[in-house]
């Protein structure tokens, strides 16, 4: 029988990814082909299985649009009819002028079958984002949804203003920019109080929100000086007064902030995470890949000698990730573990541990190769048989503080690390606009993949594209690779751990504002 598909109209939600609903993503992970608009964040394709088609129908107000509607409704009946399962997403609610009826029409009329995901609109997303609840006991008992795209002094307006301008409660008009002047005069003119608060909210509910407030009489200029474009929303009322108290999207600490996250790209995101859950705007660079090794020859070999260690010393995530991958495939589990001790160079080193079911026996105060030989040392490592499971490429100073401290060390690579071909265009363009707030370096490697991505000429045009950008290292070895980079390292946490980063980079523009 002929696989029969389906068209799944879905909401994306306005913007911050972590809005799309629980039944939207579901539908995104068995997506074979998804058919998405200029509004519908492009975060939200992570979820796409990798061989899904994507297909991007623009549709960007006043730009030429990529696909015309009659294109993007007939692209949607002929992928349901070749029996594909079809996601429509929809910049906020597929229903809140999002045309999603008209396309459901001519998927009727083709005899295609459909469902319908809601999504959370983009007037409720830019009040509760920009502080302001539409709706109050004390202030209004209704709210009106309108459409600003409409020519408002057009003798066939939709928009009764008349009856708007004074009969409803709070008015939340979408697309409504560019007529701002003339709505606003139209609601006066009708007799709505020329200092009712109004506000404009752009981009909500992403790290490049905007807003700002004015009254009737003043938010056209508000919004001219402020330079806001669409896409943006226009709230009045007396509710945006109540933006004073709740506002607390935009005050979070990190708000606003652009921060570029060097990191591997099997890493996980605990940095970025971490940095967006205070409003900080991160932008991800993968900078280097973290790869098996061409031969575990010799690996397998000390595996097969485990019990004739006396210590077992993991100084990265990646060591203890690689060595128990490399134990499972020999058909080995933590068992064959049980006579070496275990020590570790950091928390989250031994936080990984235990999740492959071992407490780590030693965590060194300073998490650092240099702190764990120390750690190693006060316990007397003399005539000690040490195993040192880790990178390819890695620094010598712990194997051989352990052997001049009379310990016999066998350092084997489970993992190496590979530069990535990043795109030195984008990354360039980043600085020489100068929209960078900070850079964040978890490794010295880190360090040195960014700095050949970006491929500055020489020590001057580094000194220039890195202009007022801050720099964040997560220890003091990582710092010295900034340093011995001619740069400045300008945050960097007592402990080395991604939680520590967080919070030092949250510290430092605490302190200050103005930074
Ligand atoms: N279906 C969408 C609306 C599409 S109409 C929804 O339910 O939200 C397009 C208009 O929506 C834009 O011109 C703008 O007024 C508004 N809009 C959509 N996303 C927005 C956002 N993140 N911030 C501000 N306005 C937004």
């Amino acid at each position: 029988m002929k696989k029969t598909g389906k068209v799944y109209l879905v909401g994306a939600g306005p913007g911050d990814p972590g809005l799309i609903t629980v039944r939207g993503k579901s539908l995104l992970e068995r997506a074979e082909v998804v058919v998405y608009d200029y509004l519908a964040t492009t975060k939200l394709l992570k979820h796409v299985p990798a061989d899904a088609e994507l297909i991007y129908v623009g549709k960007k107000g006043g730009v030429k649009h990529t696909y015309t509607q009659e294109e993007i409704n007939q692209m949607l009946v002929d992928h349901a009819q070749a029996g594909k399962v079809v996601v429509r997403l929809k910049g906020g609610d597929p229903f809140i002028f999002g045309r999603g009826g008209e396309e459901l029409e001519e998927l009727y009329a083709a005899g295609v079958a459909f469902e319908v995901v809601p999504g959370v609109t983009s007037a409720t997303a830019a009040a509760t984002y920009a502080g302001i609840p539409i709706t109050h006991r004390d202030y209004t008992a209704s709210v009106t949804f309108i459409t600003g795209h409409e020519d408002p002094t057009k003798k066939s307006s939709n928009i009764n203003w008349e009856k708007l301008a004074t009969g409803a409660g709070t008015l939340v008009v979408y697309m409504g920019i560019k007529n701002l002047p003339t709505i606003v005069e139209n609601l006066i003119k009708h007799g709505r109080d020329p200092k009712t608060p109004v506000a404009v909210v752009r981009w909500a509910s992403t790290p490049e929100q905007r807003s700002v407030v004015g009254t009737l009489e003043t938010i056209t200029d508000v919004v001219k000086n402020a330079d806001i474009k669409p896409p943006a929303l226009i709230i009045v009322g007396e509710v945006v007064n109540l933006r004073d108290t709740i506002d607390w999207y935009e005050k979070r600490a990190l708000f606003g902030k652009r921060i570029i996250v060097t990191r591997t790209r099997e890493q996980a995101s605990e940095l970025v995470l971490g940095l967006e859950e205070y409003g900080a705007n991160c932008l991800e660079y993968s900078t280097i890949n973290i790869v098996p090794v061409e031969s575990y020859d010799a690996f397998d070999e000390e595996l097969e000698r485990l019990k004739e260690y006396h210590w077992i010393l993991f100084t990265s995530l990646n060591s203890v990730k690689y060595f128990f991958k490399r134990l499972y495939e020999k058909g080995m589990d933590a068992r064959d573990l049980n006579g070496p001790d275990i020590a570790v160079v950091g928390k989250s080193t031994a936080d990984l541990l235990l999740t492959y079911g071992l407490n780590a026996d030693l965590i060194p105060s300073t998490f650092t190769g240099e702190g764990l030989a120390e750690s190693l040392l006060d316990q007397g490592v003399e005539g000690r048989n040490i195993f040192i499971p880790r990178a390819k490429q890695a620094r010598e100073i712990l194997p051989e503080t352990l052997r001049g401290a009379g310990a016999q060390v066998t350092v084997t690579p489970v993992y190496q690390n590979c530069p990535v071909e990043g795109d030195k265009a984008t990354i360039r363009a980043e600085f020489t606009d100068h929209k960078v707030d900070m850079i964040t370096f978890t490794s010295s490697s880190t360090v040195r993949n960014f700095l050949t991505l970006l491929d500055a000429e020489n020590q001057e045009e580094l000194q220039q594209l890195l202009q007022g950008v801050k720099i964040a290292a997560i220890g003091p070895i990582t710092a010295k690779s900034v340093t011995d980079n001619g740069l400045e390292v300008h945050v960097q946490p007592d402990q080395f751990t991604i939680t520590d980063m967080v919070d030092a980079v949250v510290d430092y523009y605490s302190c200050d504002s103005s930074k």
